[in-house]
């Protein structure tokens, strides 16, 4: 049952060319999301929607991700960021996406949480992923810079010490704006230029911390 819903995620995001990138489906094939859901979502592992998690806070939507990681262009040995570990399901996929010789660093403010997350990356025996217990929204100075930055949590203006933290040519992504209505910003970082897209609506639940709501 399960494993014809994951099938069916993966079929549409390649027939319809939502996801053209093949390392990312391997990640997500390899990466179980039912490892990282409460148990009693368990038979909705593979829904394409978020989910709760603990404290009001979620698992983000399946395609959700898989859009933010695609537009990341995360390679191998990158170094990366990430606000809001929640269940620690995003940095899994990140962890198989940049390899061994990747790190992952996952910032999560709720510490109901990071004990969550620990627990079922553990579960996987994933060695790059760093889980650390702050305010993720002044980002991680102590392993900066990033080659690539990702909020998972909507912010009202991308925090200016996340732009710091990013290497020349990284890549910031944030879901940017009000409360429940965001769009994601996409910041390539060229010097002291900053080249920004947008890649349109979605919803996510706040940024807490010194740049949060
Ligand atoms: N990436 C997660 C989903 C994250 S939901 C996953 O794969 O499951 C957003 C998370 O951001 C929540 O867990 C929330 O507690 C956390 N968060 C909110 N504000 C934060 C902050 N300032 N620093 C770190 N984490 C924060």
């Amino acid at each position: 049952m399960e494993d014809k819903l994951k099938d069916k995620l993966i079929e549409y995001w390649i027939k319809d060319k939502v996801i053209t990138n093949k390392k990312l489906i391997e990640a997500f094939k390899k990466v179980p999301r039912e490892n990282f859901v409460k148990k009693e979502f368990l038979d909705q592992a593979y829904y394409d929607t978020p989910l709760p998690t603990i404290k009001e806070q979620t698992i983000s939507q399946p395609t959700t991700v898989m859009i933010m990681l695609q537009a990341l262009s995360l390679k191998e040995g990158d170094k990366v960021l990430e606000i809001g570990t929640g269940s620690g399901y995003n940095s899994a996929l990140i962890s198989h996406i940049i390899g061994k010789k990747g790190t992952i660093y996952t910032i999560e403010i709720v510490s109901e949480l990071v004990k969550f997350a620990k627990k079922n990356i553990s579960k996987l025996k994933i060695k790059n992923v760093k889980i650390i217990h702050a305010d993720g929204s002044q980002g991680y100075k102590e392993a900066s810079p990033y080659n690539a930055i990702i909020l998972t949590a909507g912010t009202p203006k991308i925090p200016q010490p996340l732009i710091e933290q990013l290497k020349n040519n990284g890549r910031l992504l944030a879901p940017v704006g009000p409360l429940y209505e965001q769009v994601m910003i996409k910041i390539t970082k060229k010097g002291e230029r900053l080249i920004k897209e947008n890649l349109g609506p979605f919803v996510f639940v706040p940024l807490k911390g010194k740049y949060g709501y």
